[in-house]
């Protein structure tokens, strides 16, 4: 009887250990690898990986394995944004939302957020900048507190006195101090480099840059330089020595040039990019991450008086059109296209309608899955654990309802979601 019990406690233990195994069967399985649709397969989950893919609808070999039909659906790997603000969501009172939240306000908000978009398919995002509190939305995403994507965050964006990163920008001098590194404003090569520590310090996965004016910055430029070569230089080297990549805001062209020429990987929007940056950034290996539908909402919401500081809405105006005519250049040019949204500055959630205005700018479909996947992947260092469907993968799984290769739409519209072997839609 002892015995007998001490074998049931194996037995349990044995299948508690090794996880629930199930089986996906995929009417339809996007291989981002290749490029292809393929047809009837069946992914095997184990715990939080894929076992393995099979061909044909294979049936579990033990009954508490579990089955998921997706006979009917377009499968593919979770998607990856690289562009989000998972802490915040503009609105009119953005700005006095700065003086009248608490952290702990902020954290509560950016729950919602980070549920929004994993369940609108997003299983990874990188979050370029905010105050900080990213960095604790992470950690309570990967222990499993709260629902959302895997995180990979810049903690708060680096910027110069005044520059669009400047947290202090048209701030009541009674209000403000004079941010430095600590805070993320630097001015000389000495500052980049504590910035850079500091931010790796606070948990920070990846750096920053506001290389250029901004958009929603209440400041008067929304492209001029605002770091120098060599403090952009010392911020890339300084990154490189802890393991971190830089992301670098940019809308003017001279900034954009020196931000590739130090060493940044990806240049975020990219407004007024000139062929010879172009052709700069394939020679440097550096990616544009578009941010159209970025763009698309600050035109938008420019027209609605009141909704942006007056100082704001004439760069909304000459900025938010641009976007998607230089992405559409860079991509014919050849220029590498990391997807990227800048959710945030539009609702989270959305995120998907940037699928839609690529295709619409002359990228097939089936690249911008790819972009959205294995090529994010790979800026990452991740591209042996997302981005595909692959034996060892993270079990990062999606499905929409409709050949998105036919109906672009419908990647707004994703109707299964698995995270790391757990299904939340
Ligand atoms: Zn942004």
């Amino acid at each position: 009887m002892k015995r007998a019990f001490i074998l049931l406690v194996f037995l349990l233990n044995t299948i508690f250990l090794a996880g629930q195994t199930t089986y996906i069967h995929c009417g339809k399985l996007i291989d981002t690898k290749k490029g292809t649709i393929e047809s009837d397969k069946t992914i095997v989950v184990k715990s939080n990986k894929i076992e393995e893919v099979l061909d044909g609808f294979v049936n579990p070999k033990n009954k508490s394995d579990k089955t998921i039909d997706l006979k009917g659906k377009y499968v593919m790997p979770g998607l990856i944004d690289m562009h989000v603000h998972i802490e915040s969501q503009f609105d009119a009172k953005t700005r006095l939302k700065r003086y009248i939240l608490n952290e702990a306000d902020v954290a509560f908000n950016s729950v919602g957020f980070a549920k929004t978009t994993l369940e609108k398919g997003f299983t990874t995002v990188r979050d370029l900048g905010g105050t900080g509190v990213n960095i604790s939305i992470r950690k309570a995403i990967n222990a499993g507190k709260i629902p959302g994507p895997r995180v990979i965050t810049a903690g708060k964006a680096l910027a110069t006195t005044g520059g669009h990163a400047d947290p202090t920008n048209g701030s009541s001098r009674v209000l403000v101090g004079d941010p430095g590194p600590k805070e993320g404003v630097v001015n000389s090569v000495e500052d980049a480099k504590k910035a850079v520590r500091q931010r790796y310090k606070n948990g920070a996965d990846c750096i920053k840059i506001t290389a250029t004016g901004g958009v929603l910055s209440v400041a008067k430029s929304g492209d001029n330089p605002q770091f120098t070569i060599e403090e952009i230089k010392a911020i890339c080297d300084m990154a490189k020595d802890y393991g971190m990549h830089v992301a670098a805001h940019a809308h003017g062209d001279e900034g954009m040039q020196r931000a590739v020429l130090g060493g940044v990987k990806t240049i975020e929007h990219g407004t007024y990019m000139s062929e010879e940056t172009m052709e700069l950034m394939k020679k440097h290996d550096a990616y544009l991450v578009p941010t159209i539908t970025a763009g698309k909402e600050v035109e938008e919401k420019a027209k609605i008086r009141g909704f942006y500081p007056a100082i704001v809405v004439p760069k909304a105006l000459a900025v938010g059109p641009q976007i998607q005519g230089t992405f559409a250049k860079a991509y014919k040019k050849g220029v590498g296209i990391a997807f990227g949204t800048d959710a945030g500055v539009f609702k989270h959630g959305n995120n998907g309608k940037e699928f839609g205005y690529m295709v619409e700018a002359g990228m097939p479909a089936i690249e911008t899955i790819q972009s959205a996947t294995i090529t994010n992947a790979k800026i990452l260092k991740m591209e042996n654990e997302i981005g595909q469907i692959k034996k060892g993968f993270y079990a990062d799984i999606i499905a929409v309802d409709q050949n998105p290769l036919k109906n672009i739409e419908t990647m707004e519209k994703v109707s299964f979601v698995m995270k790391d072997g757990v299904v939340y839609k």
